[in-house]
């Protein structure tokens, strides 16, 4: 989900999330919990359980981590056999409680709640249609509209409603909708961010990543597939397909960087994924070095295939204290800048007097890339070679990954030398978008490489913090299809 544009400051889209849903356990919050926890990287700031205790549907939710925000008095007033949850991240203006989810409304067609990954690129024209037609809105979400069209639609039953509403929306979406005992869940026709379904016993799971299935030891079955409805309730997983066979845009950032590696998304091992990345990037971009050094924890397996492939050792020259979150979501440049010297220690004994290969998943504004060169060759590094496991990142996402405007990209207003000049680096290599796709197994046609390429595949309106610093963005048609514009 993502919040309007007037909320998100002066950062840009920032929406990251997590969604999980239960149908037929007794003890559906619990695991919703768990499944939650497991999801805690696709957003750190606020997160939320709901589910049918029979009668109603019961929601707690709160900012902060799942581990902080439940206990067992907390899970315990969430009684019943069906839920759904969320974790999200947004921005400081967009991160009020009210936008936390999952969003629960009490509708001529009973009590939904809703919970929901991605960024609907036509939220604001349709909240703007809603609120002139006299709908009144309670948060700053996108995932708002889902409800009202929910609301609004004169179908019959409640899948027809949903197929109505996903008939409005166009963008990024991966849903989870509890509606009284059943869970309905649902991704966009271009599937950009993954929903996978899963088994424990008599109980059907969804959630967006499959490490959530394995911590409850449930079996994952199978993908929500792009342009499908999956209903779980008491008659098993049926399935209604409102949108098929349409022009995929499978995210290969989910696979650079914003998915677990333990997880399988799109049908593939992330980390085989990222080990594919670095030994074309040792291909690609080959160097004399003593050692290759990963970025903990994004560059991990991109560094181990590098390492592989070169024939150089491989070496934890990096320490993570792991009790700091990303800096990434620190909001002040002060802050960052210091939060990676918080967060990474090196290991003098393993850089110290050596060339290294530092491999990272990608650079966003420079500022991790260039603190990480200089606390290596403060420790004692004779040079240090940047490896970036994925192209540059010159577009922001308007699908539901958390990127800055796109001046403050460094690659979109920087040459590469002017980029390896600002991270004081010896050399700086990216992976090929060809090199990149090429290891990720899927032609550019069936995914959505927008952050590298600039080609996006569903069109968006482009807002002012969004203009092109050069030109026009390419858009990308959806091959053969009208979709659903
Ligand atoms: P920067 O200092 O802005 O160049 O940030 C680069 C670091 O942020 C890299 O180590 C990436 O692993 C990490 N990163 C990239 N994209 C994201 C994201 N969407 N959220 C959080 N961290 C990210």
């Amino acid at each position: 989900m993502s919040d309007k544009p007037e909320a998100t400051g002066t950062r840009g889209f920032r929406e990251e999330c997590g969604v999980f849903g239960i149908y037929g356990h007794p003890d559906a919050a619990n695991l919703t919990y768990l499944g939650l926890y497991a999801l805690q990287h696709r957003g750190q700031e606020a997160g939320g359980i709901a589910a049918w205790n029979g009668k109603r549907i019961g929601v707690e939710k709160g900012m902060g981590y799942v581990a902080d925000l439940f206990d067992e008095a907390r899970l315990a007033r969430l009684p019943g056999r069906s839920a759904v949850g969320h974790v999200r991240y947004s921005t400081a203006g967009g991160s009020l409680l009210e936008n936390a989810q999952p969003i629960v409304y009490n509708t001529n067609k009973g009590p939904l709640a809703i919970a929901h990954n991605g960024n609907l690129v036509n939220a604001d024209e349709l909240r703007a249609e809603l609120e002139a037609e006299g709908s009144i809105f309670t948060t700053t979400s996108d995932t708002e509209v889902l409800l009202h069209l929910m609301a609004r639609s004169r179908a019959e039953s409640l899948v027809e409603a949903l197929r109505d509403t996903l008939g409005r929306v166009r963008g990024a979406y991966s849903i989870v909708l509890l509606a009284g005992e059943k869970v309905f869940a649902a991704r966009d026709p271009q599937g950009f961010r993954p929903l996978t379904i899963g088994r424990l016993g008599d109980a059907w799971l969804v959630a967006s990543e499959t490490c959530a299935f394995d911590l409850l030891d449930a079996e994952p079955l199978r993908d929500v597939e792009p342009g499908e409805i999956v209903i779980l309730d008491a008659g098993g997983v049926a399935s209604s397909c409102f949108a098929m066979g349409r022009r995929t845009a499978f995210c290969v950032f989910e696979h650079v960087y914003f998915a677990r590696p333990d997880s399988t998304v799109f049908h593939r091992s992330v980390a085989e994924s990222r080990r594919a990345f670095g030994r074309r990037l040792a291909r690609e971009h080959a160097v004399a070095a003593d050692v290759v050094v990963p970025v903990p924890d994004s560059g991990v397996f991109a560094a181990l295939g590098y390492a592989e492939e070169s024939g150089i050792p491989y070496g934890m020259g990096l320490v993570r204290n792991h009790y700091v979150g990303r800096t990434f979501i620190e909001p002040k440049q002060s802050i960052r800048s210091f939060g990676v010297k918080v967060k990474l220690n090196p290991v003098r004994s393993v850089v110290g007097g050596k060339r290294i290969v530092l491999v990272d998943d990608s650079i966003v504004r420079g500022t991790t890339s260039k603190k990480l060169v200089r606390l290596l060759k403060a420790a004692g590094a004779t040079e240090v070679h940047m490896r970036i496991s994925s192209p540059p990142t010159t577009h922001p996402c308007h699908y539901g990954i958390d990127t800055p405007q796109r001046k403050e990209l460094i690659a979109a207003t920087k040459e590469l030398e002017e980029i390896r000049t600002f991270i004081e680096a010896d050399s700086l290599g990216y992976l090929s978008l060809e090199g990149m796709l090429h290891a990720f197994g899927k032609g550019e046609g069936e995914t959505c490489a927008a952050c590298f390429s600039g080609r996006y595949p569903v069109p968006f309106a482009v807002a002012q913090e969004q203009q092109p610093l050069f030109g026009h963005d390419d858009v990308l048609p959806l091959g053969g299809h009208s979709g659903n514009r």
